[in-house]
């Protein structure tokens, strides 16, 4: 039996308004959800438990995903999130779907149809069809930066990463988006450049959106990774990439061997590890 191991993050720090004590909050709250979605992993498959953590940290406005997400150009939020599957390889995903108090719940949805990835309006359909509510993701903070166009300087989105007790990898990732994007922009975060799995590694993305794509970079970690590279280079060497265009990125990822990394190109992302004894958070 393999020990069951967890990566959840919640983004960069730069996020607008990061206070100290914003920084403090956010810590916590990784600390609570990386534990939570621990002690559910325990009993659960890892794909049952990214879902679950990605959830939870949806429901923490803290967070931009889910409750607290940015807002569109137009004054909308419009929010992507998918999952990936390591032992099946299958990846589901809805992108800039609208009124739905958890996008994750909605991507699980549809891993059990052949068209797994739907957009805008279909998604939103979609969801409703499968009972999910409407639901205004909008929180005061977020109105109040949209009314006065401040430009937030921010990286959000939430990601997981688990490897469960029978060695199976998942990886799930759920973002509100950059924030005042124009109506129609795609985000990385359902696509395999933001969200990766398979039977070597998973990894989760957050950072400006067109730079990950550019990097392919989720793909580009796992496919090195899947070849034989150690993950550390794996990284470094996707990094590099990044680095011609100063790409804006961060990732976490899980081995099926166990092993965690994470690395930014910016300064810097929130994460939190745990294997149940040991606890890391950033
Ligand atoms: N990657 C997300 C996007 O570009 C944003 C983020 O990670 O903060 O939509």
């Amino acid at each position: 039996m393999v020990q069951p191991k967890l990566i959840i993050h919640g983004g960069f720090f730069s996020e607008s308004n990061t206070d100290a004590a914003t920084k403090l909050a956010k810590q916590e709250s990784m600390k609570r959800i990386v534990s939570l979605a621990h002690a559910f992993l325990l009993k659960h498959s890892a794909l049952d438990t990214v879902v679950y953590a990605c959830e939870l940290l949806e429901n923490d406005p803290l967070f931009n995903a889910g409750t607290g997400s940015q807002i569109q150009s137009d004054g909308s939020v419009r929010m992507s999130a998918s999952i990936m599957d390591g032992v099946t390889r299958k990846f589901s995903g809805v992108i800039n779907i609208q009124d739905v108090k958890n996008p994750i719940r909605v991507a699980e949805q549809l891993m059990a149809y052949d068209d797994r990835v739907l957009g805008g309006e279909g998604a939103t359909a979609f969801a409703r069809n499968q009972g999910f509510e409407h639901f205004d993701v909008r929180i005061p903070q977020r109105i109040k930066e949209w009314e006065i166009k401040a430009a937030s300087q921010g990286k959000g989105t939430v990601g997981c990463v688990a490897l469960d007790a029978a060695g199976k990898l998942a990886a799930a990732t759920s973002t509100g988006g950059k924030g005042f994007e124009m109506v129609g922009r795609i985000s990385d975060s359902a696509t395999v450049a933001g969200n990766f799995a398979n039977a070597h590694v998973g990894i989760s993305c957050t950072g400006v959106g067109e730079d990950i794509v550019s990097a392919s970079l989720a793909a580009a970690i796992g496919i090195r990774v899947t070849d034989g590279m150690p993950l550390d280079q794996a990284y470094k060497r996707s990094f590099a990439e990044l680095a011609a265009y100063d790409g804006f990125a961060g990732a976490i990822a899980l081995t099926a061997g166990g092993e965690w990394y994470h690395l930014d190109s910016h300064p810097s992302m929130v994460y939190a590890f745990t294997d149940g004894i040991f606890l890391d958070i950033f």
